[in-house]
C-alpha cells in the first residue's frame, strides 16, 4: 500500500479492475464471484536444518482457477512475499491464460526467503523441501497443479522439483511435466528462458502493426528509433530489452535497477550492459552510460515506451501523474496500482497490460508441458522431411527455369524447422491472435476504451463460457 494515497492492496486492486471489466459485461451475479474468487490457499511451514541449525521457512501456493487443469503459474522466492500478493498474481494467471487461449487454469506460489544468504546445497535441500509439502498436499502434480520459473527461481530449481517428484511417483509416466521451465536436458523446452521477454516484444510488434492504435499513443511510424525506458534487468527486462533494440531498432535510453539507473540518450547495448552486470555484480561502474542514484525517479524519464520489468506497485497514485511515456507496457505483473491506472489513462496514456503483456511466458511452458505428456521433441518427426521436400523444389525450380538458385536461397528453402524456431513461431501466432482478439472487443464495445479492460472481458468472456457450459457442481 502506498502511505500518502492509502491505495488498495494488489490484490484488490487487480478485483478492483476485474469488477470494472465485468460491469461493462453485465455478466451474472453468481458466474462474477465464482470466477474472482480464489479456489484454495496452501500456507505451509516447514523446518530444514541449515549449517547445524533449524530454520522455519514459510511458503504459499494459491489456485485461484480450476475450470482447466493443471491449473498454472510461477514459484517465486522471495524476502517480501506474502500470502496477498500470491492470491494476486494466482488471480492474473487465470486471466493470463485464457487471453492467449493456454488451456490452464491459474496458480502461483511463492517461498518467504532470501535466496542470497544461502549456498547452492542449502537452496536444494530447502527447495526439495517445500515441493514435498506441495506435493503431500496437492498442490503440485503434472495433471494438477504445474508451477514454473518466477522472481527468484529459475531452471534450477524447477530441476530439483521435477526431479523430487520422480523419486516419489516414479510411476508417473508424466513425472517430468510436474514442472515446466526445465534446463532443456530435463525436459525443458528451448526458448523458454528467453519466453517473456519475447512475448513482450512480439506483442510490442503487434500493437505497431496497428497504425491507429499507435496514433491513440500519440506516435506514429514502426518501432524503428523509438526510445525506450526498462525497468528491471532480470530475465525478462534483459531479453525484451535485447530483443527490441537489437532486432527492432528501438533505443534503450534508461535502465532502472533497484539501486539506480543508467541514462544515455544516445542508446544503451544492452548485451554489454548484460555482460559488465556478469561481471561486476551491477550496473554502478558501467562506463557507457551516466548512473543515478534515485533509479524510481527515471521512471518519469521522456520515453516512448515505458516497460515495467521488475516488481508489482511501481507506478502509483504517487508518481503515476509525473510519468511521460506514451505507450506503458507491463512486463511485471501488476507494476501499475488500480489508482494510477486512473490517472494514467485519464493523461491519455497508453497501456498494454499484464495479464496480455507477459504472458509469453506461460505460453511457452504450455508447450514446455504438451511436449513433456507427448514424449517428444517439436520437429524430431517432420525436419529431415521437409528438407527433403525443399530440397526437391529447389531441383524442380532449376530443372524448370534452366538457372540455378543460389546456395543462400537453397538453404532457406530447404531448411526445416527446429524445435526453437517451431516456439518462436507458435508464440509469435499467440501474441498476435489475442492482441486481435482484444482489439476487436474494445472495437465492438462502446464502454471500453482502454486495453486493460478488453483483455480482462475478453478472458473473461472465454472464463464464463467454460463455466456456464460445464455447469457447477
Ligand atoms: N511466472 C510466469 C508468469 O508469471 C510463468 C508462469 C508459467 O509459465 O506457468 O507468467
Amino acid at each position: 500500500m502506498t502511505k500518502a494515497f492509502n491505495e488498495p492492496s494488489f490484490r484488490d486492486g487487480v478485483n478492483l479492475m476485474v469488477d470494472r471489466a465485468m460491469s461493462v459485461m453485465g455478466l451474472d451475479e453468481g458466474v462474477a464471484k465464482a470466477i474472482k474468487s480464489c479456489n484454495a490457499v496452501l500456507q505451509v511451514q516447514f523446518p530444514v536444518k541449515i549449517r547445524g541449525k533449524i530454520e522455519v521457512f514459510t511458503g504459499w501456493r494459491a489456485t485461484h482457477s480450476t475450470h482447466r487443469l493443471p491449473s498454472k503459474g510461477g514459484i517465486r522466492y522471495a524476502p517480501y512475499a506474502d500470502q496477498n500478493e500470491v492470491e494476486a498474481l494466482a488471480a492474473l494467471m487465470t486471466y493470463k491464460c485464457a487471453i492467449v487461449d493456454v488451456p490452464f487454469g491459474g496458480s502461483k506460489g511463492a517461498l518467504l526467503i532470501d535466496p542470497s544468504q544461502y549456498s547452492r546445497d542449502e537452496m536444494e535441500l530447502i527447495t526439495r523441501r517445500f515441493t514435498l509439502e506441495l506435493i503431500r498436499k496437492g498442490f503440485l502434480s503434472p495433471s494438477t497443479n504445474v508451477p514454473a520459473p518466477d522472481i527468484g527461481t529459475g531452471q534450477r530449481e524447477m530441476a530439483w522439483m521435477a526431479d523430487t517428484y520422480k523419486h516419489l511417483f516414479p510411476e508417473d509416466i508424466n513425472y517430468v511435466a510436474c514442472v515446466t521451465g526445465k534446463p532443456v536436458h530435463h525436459g525443458g523446452i528451448q526458448g523458454r528462458v528467453e519466453a517473456t521477454g519475447r512475448g513482450v516484444q512480439f506483442a510490442i510488434k503487434e500493437f505497431f502493426r496497428h497504425s491507429d492504435d499507435v496514433k491513440g499513443a500519440h506516435m506514429e511510424g514502426t518501432l524503428d528509433g523509438k526510445t525506450c525506458v526498462i525497468q528491471g534487468l532480470g530475465n525478462v527486462g534483459y531479453h525484451a530489452a535485447k530483443f527490441l533494440s537489437e532486432e527492432d531498432g528501438v533505443k534503450i535510453t534508461a535502465v532502472i535497477e533497484y539501486n539506480g539507473a543508467l541514462i544515455n540518450d544516445d542508446g544503451i547495448d544492452i548485451e554489454q550492459l548484460h555482460q559488465h552486470v556478469e561481471e561486476h555484480g551491477g550496473i554502478e561502474s558501467y562506463p557507457c552510460a551516466k548512473f543515478v542514484e534515485n533509479g524510481h525517479d527515471v521512471l518519469e524519464k521522456k520515453c516512448d515506451i515505458l516497460i515495467p520489468a521488475a516488481l508489482e506497485s511501481q507506478i502509483t497514485m504517487e508518481n503515476a501523474d509525473q510519468i511521460k511515456a506514451k505507450l506503458i507496457v507491463e512486463a511485471a505483473n501488476g507494476p501499475i496500482t488500480f489508482g494510477a491506472d486512473d490517472i494514467l489513462r485519464k493523461k491519455g496514456i497508453v497501456i498494454i497490460p499484464d495479464a496480455y503483456a507477459n504472458a509469453g511466458g506461460v505460453t511457452v511452458s504450455y508447450f514446455e508441458w504438451i511436449r513433456n505428456i507427448s514424449h517428444i521433441r517439436f520437429g524430431r518427426m517432420q525436419r529431415r522431411h521437409d528438407e527433403m521436400r525443399g530440397a526437391e523444389m529447389t531441383r524442380v525450380l532449376e530443372e524448370a527455369t534452366g538457372r540455378s538458385v543460389s546456395d543462400k536461397m537453397k538453404n532457406s528453402i530447404s531448411r526445416g524447422a527446429d524445435e526453437l524456431d517451431l516456439v518462436r513461431s507458435g508464440l509469435d501466432d499467440t501474441m498476435r491472435l489475442a492482441y486481435q482478439e482484444i482489439r476487436e472487443t474494445r472495437e465492438n464495445n462502446e464502454n471500453i476504451d482502454d486495453l486493460r479492460t478488453a483483455v480482462y472481458v475478453t478472458s473473461i468472456e472465454k472464463i464464463a463460457r467454460s463455466y456456464l457450459e460445464v455447469g457447477v457442481f
